[in-house]
């Protein structure tokens, strides 16, 4: 089943929560910290990125991206264009100038560092609901 990153709005906390495909979106989620029902989902193409390996469990038919070089941002941002094309979620708006930067070759830490509403800080006021 896969991971759905929430962050809770009334503990402010990060949360994973497990949820099928069918359920996502669908089954409302509770946080598992305070209970709490207002909840964000946290969308990071950077973190996704760390944790290829994991992912590539889900997508062992994308070949291509076996090739990625962590070390090489171009090459990270490489397979992150890919990667966008297989999934069907929505994509952030950052998503593009991340790859951009990647491409650039900046490194994931300093786009972190430099787009602070990386990685599912809660700060903002674009909950959806
Ligand atoms: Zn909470």
């Amino acid at each position: 089943m896969p991971t759905y990153e929430y962050g809770c709005y009334d503990c402010r906390k990060k949360v994973s929560i497990y949820q099928s495909y069918e359920d996502y979106g669908v089954v409302p989620v509770t946080c598992p910290r305070c209970g709490g029902k207002r909840l964000k989902r946290l969308i990071s193409r950077v973190r996704i990125v760390r944790s290829e390996e994991a992912r590539l469990d889900d997508l062992s038919d994308l070949d291509a991206l076996g090739d990625i070089d962590e070390n090489d941002p171009r090459s990270v941002a490489r397979a992150m264009r890919r990667m966008s094309q297989e999934f069907d979620e929505e994509l952030p708006p950052e998503f593009d100038e991340v790859v951009d930067r990647l491409e650039s070759g900046q490194s994931p830490e300093e786009i972190e560092q430099s787009m602070p509403d990386l990685g599912g800080d809660l700060g903002g006021d674009d909950f959806d609901f």
